[in-house]
């Protein structure tokens, strides 16, 4: 009778817990670390906790996990590294650190350079330790720590997810959105999450934002650096929409460099092209709007030209240049990968890009006459065809503001403390960049302040 009773009680309990997850929608989880993010630093932060011994789930609000990470086309900056060793190509850490402050001019924060370019030799061996084959890109370039083949960014994250792996106690959870942060007497305990419309909280002693940038949120963007609205997002992936300031911000986190961001004036189909293309002397050629009008010196800064390319109708610009510069390899890209259209003379090719045949052709004789009313000194010749036209979309880049951590990449409040329980890493984080990115130093940055963030989370 007793044993009866205690099976139907238990029955009972069971059934009554059962109701209670499925009843209020609620599946409730404790974690030690919760990792919001599963791109790069997420990824790696995420191993990081989980090699210290911390229970983990990483949540990406993606189908899959990647980022922006994984479009990573080119490769790392590293510094004094085993393979420049081995490549007797030199690229010291003073070298590595003078780059970094002098693109930022000297706006980014010196003592996590100082992190990023003294842990950047350990991150490589990591990645060789990963199974990653890197080489040193050239002796003209041998700051570029690049992939011996194939995809760079490709190649990390499948790293990175096959390292996640070998960790029973990391649980990566996509299609899982952070909402919210949770927070309890001023610390970071958690995140709701959203799961295919099913909502439930995570709880965690710590959380470690690694959402990314804003690229794919034109309108955060604008708030931040107004010549910049209309810009267009064909260089990002859907889920870089800035959730991690909105919910660092929501807990009074303090926001560096916000107003800088990197585009490239120059840009369609998810690639850019190089500003050389319009900036060589004599040969180079003209941006025109889709009237068919020049509207901005085309040499100016690459930001400026992007600009003023946004402020022009559907803020989009035609790349103008003659069978020279098709010649060069900036040129053969921006065609190819622009999906250009040529012709022999400036008409016809107005008419391929549905301009007036007129005003192009006064537009290319004018320049070709050296008539600039935008302040070029640097003018070519739009003289030999076959012609060319790129269309442009300038796009963003990279995100170069975001919150402000320490060097414990703990997120700092508007008092200048860090916020209990609450890291971040990677490029939802500001402080490395300033007002110019070395290319390279993002990923870098994914691997050594990620590695930071979830040996601190986890302790
Ligand atoms: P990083 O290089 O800093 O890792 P990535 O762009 O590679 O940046 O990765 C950021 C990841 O964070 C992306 O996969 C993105 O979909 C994810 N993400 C952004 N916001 C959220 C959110 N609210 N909840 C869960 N994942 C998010």
């Amino acid at each position: 009778m007793i044993k009866k009773t205690l099976v139907l009680l238990t029955v009972v309990l069971l059934t009554f817990s059962l109701i209670g997850c499925t009843g209020t929608g609620s599946k409730d989880v404790n974690t030690d670390v919760l990792v919001i993010g599963g791109g790069g630093a997420g990824l790696v932060a995420a191993i990081e906790a989980a090699s210290n011994g911390a229970k983990v789930i990483l949540v990406e609000k993606m189908a899959a996990v990647g980022g922006n990470t994984i479009i990573s086309a080119t490769g790392i900056t590293a510094s004094d590294t085993v393979l420049h060793t081995q490549a007797g190509i030199p690229f010291t850490k003073a070298d590595h650190f003078k780059r970094t402050m002098d693109s930022s001019k000297n706006l980014a924060n010196a003592e996590l350079v100082d992190i990023l370019v003294n842990s950047s030799s350990d991150a490589i061996d990591w990645l060789i330790e990963l199974g990653v084959e890197l080489k040193v890109r050239s002796e003209a370039e041998p700051f570029w720590i690049v992939p011996v083949e194939g995809h760079y960014g490709a190649q990390l994250v499948g790293a990175f997810v096959k390292e996640a792996q070998k960790h029973q106690n990391l649980e990566i959870r996509t299609n899982t959105k952070a909402l919210e942060l949770i927070t309890k007497d001023g610390a970071v305990v958690g995140a709701k999450v959203d799961n295919k419309g099913e909502v439930y909280n995570i709880n965690a002693k710590a959380v470690i934002m690694a959402t990314g940038g804003l690229n794919n949120n034109p309108e955060m963007i604008a708030q931040y650096n107004a010549k910049y609205a209309n810009i267009h997002t064909e260089m990002t992936t859907p889920g870089a929409t800035g959730d991690g300031i909105i919910m660092g911000l929501t807990v009074n986190a303090d926001l560096v460099d916000m107003e800088y961001f990197q585009v490239r004036p120059l840009s369609s189909n998810g690639n850019w092209y190089h500003e050389r293309i319009v900036t060589t002397e004599d040969v180079s050629g003209i941006v025109v709007n889709i009237n068919g009008e020049r509207f901005t010196n085309e040499t100016a800064a690459p930001r400026t030209l992007a600009a003023e390319i946004l402020k022009q109708p559907e803020a989009t610009g035609y790349i103008i240049f003659d069978s020279r510069v098709l010649a060069t390899p900036d040129g053969k890209k921006a065609f190819g990968l622009g999906k250009g259209v040529q012709a022999d003379s400036i008409e016809e090719l107005a008419a391929l890009i549905n301009i007036d045949a007129e005003v192009l052709k006064k537009t290319v004789e004018d320049y070709n006459n050296g008539i600039d009313p935008f302040g070029r000194t640097v003018l070519g010749k739009i003289i030999e065809g076959p012609y060319v036209a790129v269309k442009t979309l300038p796009s963003n880049h990279y995100t170069m503001g975001g919150l402000k951590v320490n060097a414990n990449a703990q997120v700092i409040d508007k008092n200048n403390k860090p916020i209990a329980g609450l890291y971040a890493a990677g490029e939802v984080m500001g402080g490395l960049y300033g007002d110019g990115r070395v290319a390279g130093n993002n990923t870098l940055d994914d691997i050594v302040f990620g590695k930071i963030a979830g040996a601190n989370a986890a302790k």
